[in-house]
Formats: structure tokens, sequence, C-alpha cells
């Protein structure tokens, strides 16, 4: 029997696959430290709980409307008006299954087969790959790490042609922790415009940064730009909701309502008692997010101070999000036990079998070299997984 092209050469999400993996090794008993997981190790708030457990109760257990629960869309509005500075109302705003389902439904909409988006690098891993499924290329442009992963907007203007017909962005990035600033944002502003671009910014760990200034988007910068501008959200990092499967894309009502045809063609909605829970956290008291980011930013200095105590790694201390991106092409020639470490796969999967330690390798997310560990997970296992790197390190040869 026949399979269809379209998928043949598929491959599973690198992120998922491992921490996948991961999961089936704690459960087979090894005692692993999992710091693969993009995932908040918080439970999430016991208000949001409480408003999911009642919408159950209160039967909401039907079919959402497609684009969401109307009152999830008001308060998404009423909330982007507000962190954005620039209004919206409900049908500017739509609710899906994840941020992933948002990007999902953009790049349907956006891309015809041969289109080119353009994709600074490091990425996040589905990018790419959402991207070519809509029959179009991901041009990936590095972001240096000796400049802090910083926006490359000479090497972002030389890689527009005449195929190009968006930019996707994501800041505080995944896998790096940089967070782009205003400057950068309005030079890429002005390429968009010249050049009559789409931006896709994947703003979900906007709320996750270190420093008091405040968050900083292309709409910030640019509102007028708003109708070429998508904000990709969700309720999974933030409230620690990852389950929920709740995320929200906002723009242009034109491009909104056929992604709400791509919708009424495949998920009819994001689930309903779930989207109650949304509504929940984002209408909700914030206040539980202090000690959480407190958590973070220790772990992200313990993280960084660890890897750059190791000999041949390198490491930038994340600005924002919940992840390091060590450099590790310094360790690549050695051996550990007799074998080459070679690449950053190699080196992610004798980390998982050798220090029972599990991080998804760079060139999952087009820096090859280069590993990503999450710091969100408890601070003993993080100094646990650290102290098993560590040791791994000090035995290459
Ligand atoms: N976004 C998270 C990560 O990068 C969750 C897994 C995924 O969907 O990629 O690990």
């Amino acid at each position: 029997m026949k399979t269809a092209r379209r998928t043949a050469t598929l491959g599973a999400s690198a992120t998922v696959a491992i921490t996948s993996r991961a999961k089936a090794l704690v459960a087979e008993g090894v005692d692993l430290v999992t710091l693969s997981a993009g995932e908040p190790d918080f439970a999430a708030p016991g208000f949001v709980l409480d408003a999911t457990v009642e919408a159950l109760r209160a039967g909401h257990t039907s079919y959402a409307p497609v684009g969401g629960v109307p009152a999830l869309r008001d308060a998404v509005a009423e909330r982007f008006t507000r962190d954005y500075g620039v209004p919206f109302t409900r049908d500017q705003v739509i609710v899906t299954v994840g941020g992933k389902e948002a990007l999902y439904d953009l790049f349907q909409v956006l891309v015809d087969p041969g289109d080119e988006v353009i994709v600074p690098a490091p990425y996040w891993v589905s990018y790419p790959t959402q991207i070519a499924m809509a029959g179009g290329r991901a041009v990936t442009v590095p972001c240096d790490a000796s400049r802090g992963h910083a926006l490359d907007i000479e090497a972002l203007k030389a890689a527009l042609t005449t195929r190009t017909v968006g930019v996707v962005l994501n800041s505080p990035n995944n896998p790096s922790g940089a967070v782009y600033d205003a400057e950068s944002l309005g030079a890429l502003a002005d390429l968009a415009v010249q050049h009559d671009l789409w931006i896709i910014s994947d703003d979900i760990y906007s709320a996750i940064r270190y420093d008091d200034t405040p968050f900083t988007s292309i709409l910030h910068v640019r509102p007028e730009l708003r109708e070429r501008v998508f904000i990709v959200h969700g309720v999974a990092k933030t409230w620690a909701m990852t389950g929920f499967r709740v995320g929200f894309l906002a723009g242009s009502r034109v491009v909104l309502g056929r992604c709400m045809a791509v919708q009424s063609q495949t998920i009819t909605s994001a689930t309903t008692f779930a989207q109650h829970g949304a509504l929940a956290a984002i209408t909700g008291d914030d206040a539980f997010l202090g000690p959480w980011l407190a958590a973070y930013d220790a772990r992200r200095r313990l993280v960084h101070a660890a890897l750059e105590a190791m000999p041949g790694v390198r490491c930038a201390l994340p600005s924002g999000a919940f992840y390091a991106f060590p450099d590790m092409r310094g360790l690549l020639d050695k051996r550990h036990r007799g074998d080459l470490v070679g690449n950053d796969r190699h080196l992610a999967e004798l980390l998982l079998e050798r220090a029972h330690v599990a991080v998804v390798p760079g060139s999952a997310f087009g820096s090859p070299g280069f590993l990503r560990l999450s710091y969100a997970c408890a601070t003993d296992r993080l100094a646990l997984g650290l102290e098993r790197i560590a040791a791994f390190v000090a035995e290459l040869s």
C-alpha cells in the first residue's frame, strides 16, 4: 500500500522526542536528570485548576466555537491591548491548540509552495518543518553566539530574495535565551515594510525575563505595522499549563479568518474546559509568577556558572526563557572512554547513556556544536545534572 510523499521524510520534533524518551527511561527506573523538557516544573496555579474543574462541572464539555470561547477571545484582546499598547478586539484574536497550532495555521495560510520565510538561528525546532509542511522553505540566518545571539540585520538583509514572504521572530528566544533589542526590531520592521513581509512574532516567553525593563516586541517599536505582525502566545510557559494546549494568535482579521477556516476543517476548537482554565489564568492575579521567576533566575545563574567552569565549554547568561545554550564545540574532538564525541548529537547521546542527563543537541535548533539545557526543573535535580555533566567532561581526553 502507498503512503504520501508529504510526510515520508517528516521527522519527529527533537524536543518532544527526547523528552518522551527521557520520560520512558524514568518510568523504567533510570535515575535520569531531564534537562530536555521545555516545560515549567511548577504546577499550574490553584485558581486555574479550580476554574477548569468548575467549567467541567458546569457542563463546558461540548464543542467551543471555531476561533475560541468568546469570553476568552475578549480577555486575550483586552490583555494584548494592555501588554502591546495597541487596541485589539475579539475578531483580531483566535484561540488555538497551543502556540504550535497557531504557527501551523499561519504557515498554511501565508506560505505558498516555493515561498521563503526567514528564520533567525538558533530557532525553535518546529518553525522550519512547519514552513516546509506548507510547501515553503525556511531560510535560516545565523545569530552569532559571540554577539549574544542578537539579531544580525545585515545577514538578514542578505538572505532576502524575491520569494521571501515573512520573518519569524522569537524573543525571549528558545533555545538561546537572547532578548532582541528595540533597535534591531526597528531595523527589521523597516525591512518588512520595504520588502512587504509578514512578521510572525512568537512571544510565548515574554513574561520570563530577568531584568526590570519592560518587554519589547516589534509591535511596541512599530505599532503602525500591526496589519503585518502576528503575535503567537499562550498559557503554557507563563502559567505552567503546557498540557492544557491553549495558545493565542493575534493579527490581521483577514488572515485570522482563513486560520479559522483551517481550524474548522481540522480541530474545530481547542478543548472547551481548558479554554475556561486559560480564561482564569489570563484574567487572574499574576502574583504567583514572582517566586517562579526568582527560582528560574537562581537556576539560570547556577547553570551558567557551572557550564562556564567546565573546560572547553562557553555559555552566555540567558536574558529570558528558561534555557541555557552552551557552545560545546571545544569538546567535539575529544574522546569519552575511547569513543570520539564528534558532534553535538553524539554528545547528547553519550550524556544520556553514560551520565544519565537528557539534553537536546543544538543541531535540532540549527546550531551544530551546541546543547540546550532546560533549567525549568527542580534546583536539586539541575545541580545534580550539572555535576554529572562536569564529571563527564572531566573524563574526556
Ligand atoms: N516548546 C517546548 C520545547 O522547546 C516544548 C516542546 C515542543 O513543543 O517543542 O521544549
